[in-house]
């Protein structure tokens, strides 16, 4: 786990709260959690080598420790589809930063995977004050929203707490395929909650992981969005 300790020791030395994406899902794949490739490119041209490497359609996003919601700075870009889109949303996401946040540090841009669409599920990780690590999974947007059907187990988890996380959530049903939704594969999405755990407890440092959204496939699952703060 040699990658994970350098990560947080790093943020340490600079006074980093936030993790930045590239790093906690480096964390998250050192624990076995699937995510999107990705890799950080530092300017327009890399980008676009990049890309091509990753294959198209690709997602071009802000890495800063200045910018914690990039969506709501502009700085997420989906569905580029050619090397003359990535330069242009690369400009772009530039352009959007510097008037969302003029003094933001930019570490670099992301370019990574577009994920197929998707039920989007959300599993998330706090460090309560009385309890520890505590385990959370719910499914994205409303349901966590406005509905807040979400489940939270105390860390470690066992198996069953994983799967009861996941079978005692209302929004179930739509989990186990409801007219045009496929099933969703259930050992993948209780396979990421046990490593979320194991990576929580492994790493008492951290007070909040956020993998938001996770697409849950018919086969396999993959994380979109990491988040990781620590204390
Ligand atoms: P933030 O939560 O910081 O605003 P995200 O990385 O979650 O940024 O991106 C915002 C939204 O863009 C996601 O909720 C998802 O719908 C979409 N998105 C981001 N990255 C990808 C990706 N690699 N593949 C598909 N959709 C993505
Ligand atoms: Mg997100």
């Amino acid at each position: 786990m040699n990658q994970t300790a350098k990560i947080i020791n790093r943020a340490k030395k600079e006074n980093r709260k936030a993790l930045l994406e590239p790093e906690a899902k480096t964390i998250c794949m050192e624990y076995g959690i699937p995510v999107t490739k990705f890799k950080v490119a530092s300017n327009e041209k890399e980008a676009a080598k990049y890309s091509t490497e990753i294959g198209y359609p690709v997602v071009l996003k802000i890495v800063s420790q200045d910018i914690i919601h990039k969506s709501d700075a502009g700085g997420v870009i989906v569905n580029l589809k050619n090397p003359a889109e990535v330069t242009e949303a690369y400009k772009k996401i530039l352009e959007n930063i510097k008037k969302y946040n003029p003094k933001a540090r930019i570490a670099g841009i992301l370019v990574q995977e577009m994920a197929p669409q998707s039920t989007e599920v959300i599993v998330g990780a706090i460090k309560d004050p009385q309890f520890g690590q505590t385990v959370m999974f719910g499914l994205g947007g409303i349901f966590v929203e406005i509905l807040k059907d979400v489940n939270f187990r105390i860390a470690p988890l066992t198996m069953d707490d994983a799967k009861e996380m996941i079978t005692e959530l209302k929004a179930y049903p739509l989990l186990k395929g409801y007219r045009n939704t496929p099933p969703a594969d259930i050992d993948a999405l209780i396979s990421i909650l046990s490593a979320t755990s194991r990576l929580v407890m492994d790493n008492p440092e951290i007070k909040e992981l956020d993998l938001n959204p996770v697409m849950a496939y018919q086969k396999g699952a993959k994380t979109v969005d990491a988040r990781i703060i620590l204390e």
